[in-house]
């Protein structure tokens, strides 16, 4: 463990001076991924409180570099985002996640859902809504066993173009949930107007809640809201015991963190899920 904490650290040490030419070669790296295999995705398991069940999991994007390691999302995703690629790998972070999901269902987990992360790229993007369509077919996941995550701050950058689009996938029948909600002050009326089902409170206000006053205000103020707008409240980055009780006394819906689980590759997400207690039909 001491070992994996000091590689750990190395790593965003070395994540947070990435110089130009660091970036440059990323970026040629990155070109190549998808063909050399150099992706996968990691799964972390989404707890309902009421009744205690798994419901489903996120997908979390990996790249482990042939040239420069293990590299993190918040690092690579933006990069992607400015070279256009995150179109290419998130189709096939949606593929991948929808295939992994069907195996898991076809496994006796007939009820499970999955959460995958959507970059503004892909939402302005003219033809997503049948991208989506075309692999949820091609993979034979139905449209409501999946969610796709947009973080606030995205909504309210593009808010004019973004409700229009988020119809378009309502009407395929899949979920959508704002990410990171907290940090980037949307309005009670703005979220009304979105044909949103989720709220996801962002870890930041969760991870202080015993600590402070107004991170658990404002965390029971979001979930009251949501509620009152029918939307289903996720808390993510839940690492206590403690902050569980708060969210489950305030009725907070579903919890993700690390009290449950860390991301886990997808057959260790699996057996988890089994010995949990899964989702079963009905
Ligand atoms: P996110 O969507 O907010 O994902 C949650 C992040 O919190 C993940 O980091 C996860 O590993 C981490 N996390 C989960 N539980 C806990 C906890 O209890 N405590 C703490 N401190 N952290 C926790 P990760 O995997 O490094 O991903 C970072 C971000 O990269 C994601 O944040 C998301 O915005 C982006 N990302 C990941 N995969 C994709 C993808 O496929 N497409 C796009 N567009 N973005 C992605
Ligand atoms: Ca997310
Ligand atoms: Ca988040
Ligand atoms: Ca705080």
């Amino acid at each position: 463990a001491k070992a994996a904490g000091r590689r750990t650290f190395t790593r965003y040490d070395d994540a947070m001076d990435v110089s130009v030419r660091q970036r440059a070669t990323i970026s040629g790296a990155l070109r190549k991924v998808i063909d050399r295999g150099e992706l996968h995705l990691a799964y972390q398991p989404r707890l309902a409180l009421q009744p205690s069940r798994i419901t489903g999991v996120e997908a979390l994007l990996r790249w482990t570099s042939e040239e420069h390691g293990e590299i993190p999302p918040s690092e690579f995703i933006p990069l992607a985002e400015e070279s256009g690629q995150i179109l290419e790998i998130g189709e096939w972070v949606l593929r991948e996640a929808c295939l992994t999901l069907h195996r898991w269902r076809q496994h006796g987990l007939a009820n499970l859902n999955i959460a995958v992360n959507m970059s503004v790229l892909q939402l302005l993007r003219g033809n997503f809504p049948e991208v989506v369509q075309r692999i949820l077919a091609d993979t034979g996941v139905p449209a409501s066993a999946l969610e796709l995550e947009l973080t606030e701050s995205v909504l309210m950058a593009n808010a004019a173009q973004t409700a229009g689009k988020l119809q378009a996938f309502r009407e395929i029948g899949v979920s959508l949930a704002i990410d990171d909600f907290g940090t980037g002050y949307s309005s009670l009326a703005y979220l009304k107007r979105l044909p949103i089902t989720t709220i996801k409170i962002d870890k930041e206000f969760i991870g202080d809640l015993s600590r402070d006053p107004d991170d658990a205000a404002i965390t029971s103020t979001v979930i009251t809201m949501a509620h009152s707008l029918g939307l289903n409240v996720v808390a993510e980055g839940v690492e206590t015991q403690a902050q569980l009780q708060f969210l489950r006394a305030q009725g907070c819906d579903e919890i993700q963190g690390f009290w449950l689980s860390r991301p886990l590759d997808a057959h260790a997400c699996l057996a988890f899920i089994r010995q949990w207690g899964p989702a079963r039909a009905g």
